[in-house]
């Protein structure tokens, strides 16, 4: 065995990508079994154990619903289209995306520790050759107006240590650059990334850093996935989190409440509760406006105010998210 492999990595390889083995897996019926979709353009990834934390036997799981491939995604609406947010508008490489004031997203990588069903990046165009950032590290240090950077992908998390290392003494040596922040949901599916050897990158880094994590359901937050994420917060980095609304997962009151209540409990912020981006196949996911806005309303109703997420919408061509009244 390879022992420079770190335990993530070896616990990632585990990861199920075949329908057939997970179905076994999941014990479905053959009845079920004809309701979810045998291949996809994005193929199935999925860590163990979130496939462990799924019910038996049942498409109604909100685990199961968000990332095995259902025949849902072959209905066909007008609205939802391949590249939803219009990223490709807002490109300034293949990597590097500038829409909001002081702020540039990178595309880190193309890899996901798990493929999410609504994934509005699901058909963009990852450049997979190029793994340097060169000439995005180029254009950040010609705009002082960028203040912050943000790791996205893709999964930051995807990135070994290395190459994080070394895109952070690229940064580091940014002055105008003052914050660095992950949109990462990797310790969802593999808490064990967040080893000693990342807690020590985050712990040396200069710049103050921002932590984002993308979680949907409360089953998602086990006391190992709460563990890792105490350690980053006791480095003095600020913990958020970002959850999309989707109709069978987690669009019901008392389910978002208990999310909440769990990330505040965990010492996380709540900050975007974001509407569906229109992402061709996902519009079995699709909640209305209305249902949103009430189901923040009883949020806000039910629990401290710092624990109470923005509604929000991706829009494109607007200068920021869009709040939605609640
Ligand atoms: C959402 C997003 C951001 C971050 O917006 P905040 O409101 O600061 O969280 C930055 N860049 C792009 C391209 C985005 O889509
Ligand atoms: S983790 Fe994020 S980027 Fe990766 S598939 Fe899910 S939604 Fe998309």
């Amino acid at each position: 065995m390879q022992t420079n492999v770190p335990l993530w990595r070896q616990i990632q390889k585990e990861n199920f990508h075949s329908m057939n083995a997970l179905m076994d897996f999941l014990e479905l019926s053959s009845e079920l079994r004809l309701h979810v979709l045998s291949s996809s353009h994005f193929p199935l990834n999925l860590p163990r154990r979130l496939a462990e934390k799924i019910q038996k036997n049942s498409l109604n799981d909100p685990i199961l619903r968000q990332f095995v491939p259902l025949i849902d995604e072959q209905i066909e609406s007008f609205k939802f289209v391949l590249d939803p947010v219009q990223d490709k508008e807002f490109c300034k490489t293949p990597k590097m995306l500038k829409k909001y004031k002081g702020r540039a997203l990178l595309v880190t990588t193309s890899a996901c520790a798990m493929n999410c069903r609504f994934c509005f990046r699901q058909n963009f165009p990852y450049e997979t050759k190029d793994k340097s950032f060169e000439k995005e590290i180029e254009l950040l240090k010609e705009d002082d107006s960028i203040e912050e950077v943000i790791l996205s992908g893709g999964d930051p998390l995807s990135l070994g240590d290395g190459a994080l290392s070394s895109l952070f003494s690229m940064l580091e040596l940014i002055p105008h650059i003052k914050r660095i922040r992950f949109h990462t949901r990797f310790p969802i599916g593999i808490p064990e990334r967040i080893d000693a050897s990342f807690l020590s990158l985050l712990a040396s880094c200069s710049k103050q850093i921002f932590f984002v994590i993308h979680t949907n359901h409360p089953k998602e937050l086990d006391q190992d996935v709460l563990g890792v994420l105490r350690k980053v917060l006791r480095l003095g980095i600020p913990v958020l989190s970002q959850t999309v609304l989707l109709r069978g997962v987690n669009d019901e009151e008392e389910v978002l409440l208990s999310l909440c209540k769990t990330l505040v409990n965990g010492g996380i912020i709540p900050y975007y509760l974001h509407q569906l981006d229109p992402v061709q196949g996902a519009s079995h996911f699709e909640v209305s406006d209305e249902k949103a806005v009430s189901l923040v309303r009883f949020l806000r109703e039910n629990m401290s105010g710092y624990g109470v997420p923005s509604l929000v919408r991706e829009e494109p061509y607007r200068l920021s998210k869009t709040p939605l009244q609640a």
